[in-house]
């Protein structure tokens, strides 16, 4: 069966819904395409212990602020998920839930989204499907020699499961961190970084970050030189717990092992260390299987983009991700400016 709409969105987490927000204010057909069972994207799978990096009201998406939760000024998974569950209702979001899109391929004037449960056709396409269902391992040698366990940051959920055992924590942003700092003080935790630990000011938090992008976005607009990512100003945000952690010295990097053993870890200097499980928090890919139909060029795993438009495939647009399809847009607050744009040149090409 191929059903038809205007727009087909494939992800329903936080980038998925701004994009509906804005189609919807438009008065654009469209339909979102989730494969959860319920609401909340990628927050539905973080540890328990994880944090927002800002606060509450610098974590909305257009149109609503996100509320403040009670005596918490770092809100947790818990409370995102109920905000983009009450977010998705208000607007009465058109999400179909339980649906895996398999393949996008052109066909004439449309695009054609293959998925588990039939066919769409659709004039545009955008893409949300985020980077949690793509996990990244490094090849390290001798990962397939160490008898311990192995896991990546997807699977961790808090660290009652490790007391008392030796713990390998590898990655040096703020899931290694966060993760380090949530171990530290019952597990017996080495912390692996390529490069030494670099803390953001104790001051600054996701408010300091979003300024960023968008100074950096107004420099760019206006023809000014580039002021930088976000990048340039530290890779970890040092939330209270992992300040407490590393204040405390338990958060101590060792520069990155050259190779995994049996038994545990080897530094390139010689020295070991034996370990029951290496926690790899190294990151994660976009998911963008579902375009290889398409060929689209790009680098380093990504499709090439002006703005959120695919640049060979103008009516695919990729939203979330990171900076390449718009400042801060995998953040939540981030996200509504280029899902605003997004749904504007969609409109224009319905119009054309
Ligand atoms: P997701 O939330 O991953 O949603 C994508 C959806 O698409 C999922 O439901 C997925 O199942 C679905 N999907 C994927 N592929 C398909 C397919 N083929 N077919 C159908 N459905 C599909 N962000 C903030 O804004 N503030 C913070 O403070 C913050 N803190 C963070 C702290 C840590 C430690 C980490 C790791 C991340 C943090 N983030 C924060 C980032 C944030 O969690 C993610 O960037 C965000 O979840 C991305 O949203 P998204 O909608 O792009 O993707």
């Amino acid at each position: 069966m191929t059903r038809r709409t205007d727009v087909v969105v494939i992800g329903g987490g936080q980038a998925g819904l701004a994009a509906g927000y804005h189609l919807r204010r438009l008065g654009i057909e469209h339909v979102i395409l989730d494969a959860e069972a319920a609401p909340g994207g990628a927050w539905q799978h973080t540890w328990d212990s994880l944090r927002l990096f800002s606060p509450a009201q610098y974590s909305s998406l257009p149109g609503r602020l996100m509320p403040s939760q009670p005596g918490e000024l770092y809100p947790d998974a818990a409370h995102v998920i109920g905000y983009l569950t009450d977010y998705e209702k208000r607007y009465e979001l058109p999400v179909q839930r339980g649906v895996w899109v398999s393949a996008v391929h052109r066909d004439g004037a449309f695009l054609r989204v293959a998925t588990d449960c039939g066919d769409w056709r659709a004039r545009a396409v955008i893409s949300a499907t985020g980077t949690w269902t793509r996990p990244f391992l490094p090849a390290v040698p001798g990962r397939r020699e160490f008898a311990g366990r192995q896991l990546h940051t997807l699977q961790y959920q808090n660290p009652r499961e490790f007391d008392g055992q030796r713990v390998i924590v590898v990655g040096g942003g703020n899931s290694g961190a966060q993760i380090a700092a949530d171990l530290a003080g019952r597990a017996e935790v080495t912390w692996v970084t390529q490069r030494p630990p670099r803390y953001l000011a104790d001051d600054i938090d996701g408010r300091a970050l979003f300024d960023h992008a968008t100074a950096r976005r107004r420099a760019l607009d206006e023809g000014r030189r580039d002021t930088g990512g976000v990048a340039s100003l530290g890779d970890i945000v040092a939330i209270p717990p992992v300040r407490a952690a590393r204040d405390a010295g338990l958060l101590t990097a060792r520069p990155m092992l050259s190779r995994l053993t049996a038994t545990g870890a080897q530094w390139a200097d010689g020295a070991t260390a034996e370990a029951d499980v290496v926690i790899w928090c190294t990151g994660f890919r976009p998911a963008l299987a579902p375009f290889a139909a398409l060929r689209l060029r790009g680098t380093r795993g990504h499709i090439a983009t002006v703005g959120t438009r695919a640049v060979d495939e103008p009516r695919l647009h990729l939203l979330g991700y990171g900076d390449w399809t718009g400042p801060a847009s995998a953040t939540l607050i981030g996200v509504g400016r280029p899902a605003r744009d997004a749904a504007r040149e969609i409109a224009g090409l319905l119009r054309a």
